[in-house]
C-alpha cells in the first residue's frame, strides 16, 4: 500500500472514530437527562463529559500533534477532567456547585484585571467590548445557590488533594505528575526533547537548542481514546445507565490494526506506526 493510501486510510478511520465518540456522548445523555439530578449537576457533568470527548476527537484529527511535544497537554488535560468528575461523582450536589462557584469567581477575577488593564491604555472599561462581553456572561449565571457558597472557595486548584479524595492518586501519580512536566515546560521535558548534542568537539560537547520535527505515535491517541471511553465508564457506573454504542476506541483500534495488517512488510513506506 502506498504511503498515500495508508493516510486516506487513516483518515476514514479517525473520521469514524470522531462520529462514534460524540454517538456515544449523545446516547449517555438521552439515557440519563430523565434522572432527578439538579441543574448544576446535569450541566457540570454533561459539559465535562462533553470537554472530554471534545479533546479525545480534536486530538484525533491531528495527527501531527501525536508526539512527546504535544500529546502530553491533551492527555494532561484529559486526566484533570476524568479527576474532577470523579471528585464531583462522590458528592454530586455540593460538588457541582463548588465547581461553578470556582469558575465563576475566576471568571470575576479576570473581569478585574481586564478592566484595569483597559484603563492602563486610557479607555473607559464600560466601553470596552471584551469588558462588556465577559459582564453578560457572569450577569447570565442565574444560579440560586450562589448567594451561599464563598466564590473562590473550591478546593479544585489542588488536584492533587482531589484525586485523593476521589481515590484515584494512582492515576495521579502515574498519569498526571508525569503529563505536567512538558505542560509546564520543566527541566526533564526541555532537556530531553529541546536540547541536542552540539556536533563541536572544542565546545566540550554542551548541548544546544533543538526543536525536532517528529513522527506521529499512535500509543498517544490510543492513550486518548482510553481516557475517553475511562470517563464514559465511570460515568456509566455513577448515573447507571447502559449504552448499546459500540465504544469508539475499539474502532479505533481495529481499524488501525487492518491498516497494519495491509501494509507489506516488505513495503519501504512508513509503517503507521512512528518511529518517534
Ligand atoms: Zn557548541
Amino acid at each position: 500500500m502506498t504511503q498515500e493510501k495508508v493516510l486516506k486510510r487513516l483518515e476514514e478511520v479517525i473520521r469514524k472514530y470522531q462520529d462514534l465518540a460524540e454517538q456515544e456522548l449523545i446516547a449517555r445523555w438521552n439515557a440519563w437527562i430523565g434522572d432527578t439530578s439538579t441543574t448544576e449537576v446535569h450541566e457540570v457533568v454533561g459539559a465535562l463529559l462533553a470537554r472530554q470527548t471534545t479533546l479525545a476527537t480534536q486530538f484525533a484529527g491531528a495527527p501531527s500533534t501525536w508526539n512527546g511535544h504535544m500529546a502530553p497537554l491533551v492527555i494532561r488535560s484529559m486526566v484533570d477532567a476524568h479527576i474532577s468528575l470523579l471528585w464531583i461523582f462522590q458528592k454530586p450536589d455540593e460538588r457541582a456547585n463548588k465547581f461553578i462557584a470556582y469558575g465563576l469567581g475566576q471568571e470575576k477575577l479576570a473581569l478585574e484585571h481586564l478592566k484595569v488593564a483597559v484603563k492602563e491604555r486610557g479607555e473607559d472599561p464600560d466601553k470596552d467590548p471584551g469588558v462588556k462581553a465577559h459582564e453578560a456572561w457572569i450577569n447570565s449565571q442565574r444560579f440560586t445557590f450562589l448567594t451561599e457558597v464563598n466564590v473562590g472557595s473550591w478546593s479544585g486548584s489542588d488536584t492533587r488533594k482531589m484525586a485523593d479524595e476521589a481515590g484515584c492518586l494512582e492515576l495521579y501519580r502515574r498519569s498526571y505528575l508525569p503529563y505536567s512536566f512538558a505542560t509546564h515546560n520543566m527541566w526533564n521535558h526541555v532537556s530531553k526533547y529541546n536540547l541536542r548534542q552540539c556536533d563541536n568537539p572544542l565546545h566540550r560537547y554542551h548541548r544546544v537548542p533543538s526543536s525536532p520535527q517528529m513522527s506521529f505515535e499512535l500509543e498517544y491517541i490510543h492513550g486518548a481514546a482510553s481516557y475517553l471511553k475511562r470517563t464514559f465508564d465511570a460515568f456509566d457506573s455513577y448515573a447507571k445507565v447502559v449504552v448499546s454504542v459500540e465504544p469508539a476506541v475499539e474502532v479505533l483500534l481495529s481499524g488501525f490494526q487492518k491498516i497494519q495488517e495491509s501494509i507489506d512488510p516488505d513495503d519501504k513506506a512508513p509503517a503507521v506506526v512512528g518511529a518517534g
